[in-house]
């Protein structure tokens, strides 16, 4: 049978409901490709839609299917514009570096590339790295109040059994400590590893899982309620992770010249510390936000859209401060991101595209030694959310933002 054939059969048993959506797969023997295309072809047939877009690209299913997504059907394309080069000071990525940002927010890229153009005019961004760590917290019920301190102790004297049984799981992730928080008869154990390359969610939760069970063996009437018990805090914003940090806690700073100020981004100190303080400080604070910041949200989302980072944990990802001030007539920038959460191994970074967009920065794949990579991503990315800053800062500064928007987010300029 032809494989157009063979398409319109299966497409048709979907229709008469012999079989599933997600069951398709197994008829064509894990041919994940052709499921692809069937699944396809069964919506374009029955809501008389042509999905010819979602339907053209690269990627081969069956490296995707089992690991990325389900039930899928084609593909999404966003744009991808490139920044830099952006000067990068910090102990693992050092020199000049373009950053790809896939976004459909137009102004965004020529912002924050201006940004970059004043940072390394000025010198450069010095980046930190300050905690390496993700979590996981599981919550568990003891019987009563009285046994909530007997439980604490046992846990802490038992850290390096539970570090042993969690650390069985993998060969990178290693428990650096267990945080109890407690509430009643409930205690939440927050475990935090570092995880290498990865981002680690998953590694942390299988290994979590195992310390878990291990715990519900030994102490007795100790019972998890759930492997996750929201104190971790994944993909909400809390301030539990911007004061404990979580992933990757990052901080950058520049000192923009005075000149460069006025050339590149047509303002003054003086402008940017004041709209930062109004703004940033006082507008956040009024406005009961977790994040005293003006768009981190903005280059984070398309960094992590690029290079196939998890893209819900823009949420506690995009969390941080900025800071403004006027030393000596120049202008003084940082910004601190206490939970970025990002990987150059596993999940999403293995797609063809993302691959490619991690290796435009040089950081694809495991480090030498491991973790390496994911150290120099995280500074890469903290330093292209300070061009971010700096580069919006002025132009609200300067009056600017709304111009740039009509000019370059409703098609006003082309080239
Ligand atoms: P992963 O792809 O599940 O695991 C990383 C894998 O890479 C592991 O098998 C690890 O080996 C291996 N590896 C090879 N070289 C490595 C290196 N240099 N450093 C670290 N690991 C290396 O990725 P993950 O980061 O743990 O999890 C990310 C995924 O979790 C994303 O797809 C995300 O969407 C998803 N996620 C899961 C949850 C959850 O609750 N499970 C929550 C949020 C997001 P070992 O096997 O030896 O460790």
């Amino acid at each position: 049978m032809k494989r157009h054939d063979i398409v319109d059969e299966f497409v048709q048993e979907i229709i008469d409901g012999r079989v599933k959506l997600h069951e398709v797969e197994r008829l064509v023997n894990g041919d994940s490709n052709l499921a692809t295309v069937i699944r396809r072809r069964f919506l374009e047939k029955v809501l008389g839609v042509e999905l010819k877009n979602i339907g053209t690209y690269s990627i081969d299913f069956n490296e995707v299917v089992g690991r990325n997504c389900e039930n899928t059907i084609g593909v999404t394309q966003v744009p991808l514009g490139i920044v830099g080069p952006l000067r990068v000071l910090g102990d693992y990525a050092r020199g000049d570096f373009y950053v790809p940002l896939a976004t459909t927010e137009g102004a965004l890229v020529a912002s924050v590339n201006r940004g970059c153009k004043a940072i390394t005019l000025s010198g450069g961004a010095r980046v930190k790295v300050l905690r390496d760590s993700m979590a996981r917290a599981p919550v568990f019920e003891l019987p009563s109040v009285e046994d909530v301190p007997k439980f604490i102790e046992w846990v802490r004297s038992h850290f390096n059994e539970l570090k042993k049984v969690a650390e069985s799981t993998t060969r990178y992730g290693k428990l650096i400590e267990i945080t109890p928080f407690v509430a009643g008869k409930f205690v939440w154990l927050r475990f935090s590893f570092t995880t290498g390359d990865a981002m680690g969610m998953n590694m942390v939760t299988i290994a979590t899982d195992r310390a878990v069970k291990y715990i519900e063996e030994e102490f007795p009437g100790a019972r998890c309620i759930s492997l996750s018990g929201n104190m971790c805090v994944d993909k909400k914003p809390t301030s539990l992770n911007v004061v404990l940090g979580r992933g990757k806690t990052v901080t950058a700073e520049a000192t923009i010249r005075r000149d460069v100020v006025e050339k590149v981004l047509k303002t003054s100190p003086e402008a940017i510390a004041k709209v930062n303080t109004v703004k940033n400080l006082l507008g956040s604070a009024y406005a009961g936000s977790l994040s005293f910041n003006a768009h981190f949200a903005n280059i984070i989302a398309a960094i992590f859209i690029a290079t196939g980072q998890d893209v819900a944990q823009i949420v506690e990802s995009s969390l941080g401060f900025t800071y403004v001030e006027v030393v000596n007539g120049d202008l003084y920038i940082s910004v601190t991101l206490p939970s970025l959460e990002v990987g150059t191994v596993g999940g999403g970074t293995r797609l063809p595209t993302q691959m490619e967009a991690l290796k435009i920065l040089g950081c694809q794949g495991s480090g030498n030694p491991p973790g390496t990579n994911a150290l120099k991503f995280a500074e890469i990315v903290c330093a292209t959310v300070l061009a971010g800053e700096l580069s919006l800062l002025a132009a609200l500064a300067a009056g600017h933002l709304a111009e740039a928007h009509v000019k370059l987010g409703r098609g006003g300029v082309r080239g």
